[in-house]
């Protein structure tokens, strides 16, 4: 065995790992330091994750990028999890631990040798004396390939290269400064720049230095090598905003979050990994909670990482966060620049910020040494990454607590099924806040069944009970929410002669009219177009819009209270910049009566002066050919709900439906946790569904139907040898998103044993495709969606 061989994942779609060989006169790399290394034509960085295996024919490593391991050991074992519990390429899942632009190789810095002797006046040299140069830089200088020259140069030790790769991705400033040693100006452009300098206070970036006349740059060499003043280059921080803090003070807890503290802070200080659910229902005050541990992870200097659905919607969760710990806070978020992102994460790798809060990547953000680690609505389908690697933001979250010896909080008001099994299990300790903190109770809810509206020919937007509760709403100066879980205007076209829907070219699903019936889109790949005048089947010119969205709430809403303020918020109006958090102030400001939206609305806000929230339509997604249709709706149903009587006013719901007696909707009315959660799991065992089987999705993704139908065929029967007693396998069929972006789907989902069925699938896999790489195939362990 050799010992100078290493294990590198470079981040690329390969399931394979690739060895290389460090050759003598390079430092051996650590694991966790990053080399360069040739692959095909190309070089990349990859990672170490450990000792290679000696085989012919290795390549060298070309450069061993840091001396140091830059990436933190539980990080690494969290992405090679990562790679191993969902089948994910190891690059692909290294990646993700990896600084935001330490994949590419970045530039050389040429420099004068630490001690360069009597240096030769050489234009090189010349160059150099005011500092390091990259040697793109240098090229331009000289207005040549500097190479060979620079060849000569190291050789005879007057200059020396350095890969400049550990500070990839960062801007630097050429700073020049006085030194203080006074000398005389040998002739005007010294003068100058000696002057220039005086009068910036001593310090001044190069370029600002000699802009506007060449001949200065030869003076500040001079001047350098003289002794006078000193380059040096100084590396910038694009931070977003560095947050600052009011310095607001904890509050004085209720009984119940009291209760719940002590376990919590017992467990933090313990130093072990221990996981908890915290059941709160809304509005009992969790966020409080997640701070006070965060708080006591400071106080030990330990860092903490709180993770939340959607950044966006969650202004008031960040601004508290700010307030109460400062400027050490550091938020990611997909609004970022690269280059905020990529310093961002040096601020949290170099200590700087010890609290990050997030959205689901944020949970391999490098903060070292972890004391807690937060999943607020952990019950939040979001967490889930819908592309390779397919992890669960909330399940890495535990197991990266579990590998820093950390303590992992998930809350929600209507945990998932699955994490509340694990509570009663007893893999989660289990916290309860079942009282609200202000004097309110819950909400009044009333079900309206929209069929006898209907019926009646009455307004099936707004029924007359609704109608009745925005208007007394509305004379009482408070505020409503309108839910309606489906952008758009209306959710279809519909020929009337012969009865088609005008349907997606690239999907096989209807389009979504918008814009008051001006386009069409699909929500599934995004096509947009013009509206069709006439059916593309039959040429027929009757098209009628059927079903509605958003769009067509406002509307309704805009006619029925034409002094109302109303403002909607969903998707599309998520899409300009900033558009969210003005939104969400502007209702919080009062300058809004009623905010009308999609889930987007539903989630964790705060609004004291909301007493009404009306559902347009609380059957949504109920007729979905997925698991977990109740569950999600059970969820929506009782977190919009929550956002109802959360201040000293009394709360109340109006819930229109036309499936008023379904359990998900009757039990989210009387927001009846225990007894959903009961009919559930009920469901799932006699299915076959999580918690009480695991799940694999495989996916064959194929431009042509046949040959994708053959490939699943082939694989479902490799699965099949070898399932029994250990998983099920079901179909192949075709997947109820049977098109998607002009490629054919067919599934085989596997119902059973998760390592089992890992294995299974790796090996049919390996045995048709190779080790490299799947084509066409993707694998989803623990999906939390089967279309
Ligand atoms: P949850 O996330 O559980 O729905 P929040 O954490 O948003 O609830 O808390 C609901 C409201 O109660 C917030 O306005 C919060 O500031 C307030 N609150 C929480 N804990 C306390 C407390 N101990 N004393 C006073 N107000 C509190
Ligand atoms: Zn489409």
């Amino acid at each position: 065995m050799d010992d100078r061989v290493v294990s590198v994942a470079l981040p690329l779609p390969l399931q394979a790992a690739f060895s290389y060989r460090v050759p003598e006169g390079l430092p051996f790399p650590e694991r966790g330091s990053r080399v360069l290394v040739p692959f095909g034509a190309r070089r990349v960085i990859g990672v170490v994750t450990g000792t290679g295996s000696s085989v012919p024919g290795l390549k060298d490593v070309a450069d061993v990028v840091d001396e140091t391991p830059l990436i933190l050991p539980p990080l690494l074992d969290l992405a090679r999890w990562v790679s191993e519990h969902y089948l994910a390429p190891p690059g692909e899942c290294y990646r993700l631990v990896l600084p935001p632009s330490g994949v590419r190789a970045s530039r050389a810095l040429a420099r004068l040798a630490a001690d360069p002797g009597p240096t030769p006046d050489d234009p090189v040299v010349n160059a150099l004396r005011a500092g390091p140069l990259a040697l793109s830089t240098l090229a331009r200088r000289l207005r040549r390939d500097p190479t060979a020259h620079l060849l000569r140069l190291r050789r005879q030790g007057v200059v020396a290269v350095d890969q400049d790769l550990r500070a990839g991705g960062f801007r630097y400033l050429r700073i020049a400064s006085l030194t203080g040693l006074s000398v005389r100006p040998g002739g005007s452009a010294q003068a100058e720049i000696l002057d220039r300098l005086a009068k910036a206070g001593g310090r001044l970036d190069v370029p600002g230095l000699v802009r506007g006349r060449s001949t200065l740059r030869g003076a500040l060499s001079r001047l350098v090598a003289g002794g006078a003043v000193a380059v040096a280059e100084e590396r910038d921080m694009r931070s977003p905003e560095i947050l600052e803090g009011r310095k607001a003070v904890p509050l004085d807890l209720s009984r119940e979050q009291a209760a719940a503290l002590g376990p919590l802070r017992e467990a933090v200080a313990s130093r072990a990994f221990v996981p908890f659910l915290l059941h709160g229902i809304t509005g009992s005050g969790k966020t409080e909670l997640y701070f006070r541990i965060v708080e006591q992870a400071l106080e030990t200097d330990r860092g903490s990482i709180v993770l939340v659905p959607e950044i966006a919607l969650t202004p008031l969760l960040v601004r508290a966060a700010a307030d109460r710990f400062g400027a050490t806070v550091a938020v990611t978020h997909s609004e970022l620049s690269a280059g905020e992102r990529h310093d961002q994460w040096w601020r949290i790798r170099e200590g700087e910020s010890r609290v990050v809060i997030g959205a689901r990547s944020a949970v391999f953000a490098p903060v070292a040494d972890l004391g807690a680690i937060v999943v607020d609505e952990e019950h939040e389908a979001s967490y889930k990454q819908e592309e390779s690697p397919r992890y669960h933001g909330r399940d890495v979250a535990v197991m990266r607590a579990r590998l820093e010896g950390a303590v992992a909080v998930l809350g929600s008001a209507t945990p998932s099924v699955e994490s509340h099994a694990n509570a009663l299990s007893g893999k989660y300790r289990r916290l309860v806040l079942s009282s609200r903190v202000g004097l309110q109770g819950l909400p009044r809810v009333e079900i309206v069944d929209r069929r006898a509206i209907l019926k009646s020919g009455g307004d099936p937007i707004l029924t007359p009970p609704l109608v009745e509760a925005l208007e007394e709403c509305l004379a009482r100066g408070e505020q409503a929410i309108l839910l309606l879980n489906r952008r758009g205007y209306a959710t279809s076209l519909l020929c009337r002669e012969c009865g088609q829907q005008a349907a997606c070219p690239n999907c096989s699903v209807s389009l979504t009219v918008h814009r008051g019936g001006a386009t069409t889109e699909c929500h599934y790949c995004g096509h947009l177009s013009k509206a069709p005048s006439a059916c593309a089947f039959c040429r027929g010119e009757y098209l009628r819009l059927t079903g509605f969205g958003t769009e067509r709430v406002i509307e309704a809403v805009q006619a029925a209270f034409p002094k109302a303020r109303v403002a909607r918020l969903d998707r599309d109006v998520a899409r300009r910049r900033g558009a969210v958090a003005g939104v969400l102030a502007g209702f919080e400001a009062g300058q809004t009566d009623i905010l009308i939206g999609t889930q987007m609305i539903a989630k964790g806000h705060d609004f004291p002066r909301v007493t009404l929230v009306g559902v347009v339509d609380a059957d949504v997604g109920l007729g979905l050919p997925d698991f977990r249709a109740a569950e999600r709706t059970f969820q929506l149903l009782t977190q919009v709900a929550g956002r109802a009587g959360r201040g000293d006013l009394p709360g109340e719901v109006v819930l229109q439906s036309h499936l008023p007696d379904h359990y998900a909707l009757r039990l989210a009315c009387g927001q009846d946790y225990e007894a959903f959660f009961n009919h559930e799991i009920e469901f799932r065992r006699t299915m076959g569904y999580p918690p009480a089987a695991a799940l694999v999705n495989v996916i064959v993704r194929s431009a042509d139907a046949g040959k994708g139908a053959r490939e699943a065929e082939a694989l479902a029967q490799a699965l099949r040898q070898g399932a029994v007693g250990k998983y099920r396998v079901l179909g192949p069929a075709r997947a109820p998103l049977a098109r998607l972006r002009r490629e054919h789907r067919h599934q085989i989902l596997l119902k059973g044993r998760r390592g089992a069925m890992r294995d299974a699938v790796r090996r049919a896999l390996v045995e048709r495709y190779g080790e490299v790489r799947w084509p066409g195939v993707a694998v989803d362990v623990d999906p939390v969606s089967v279309m």
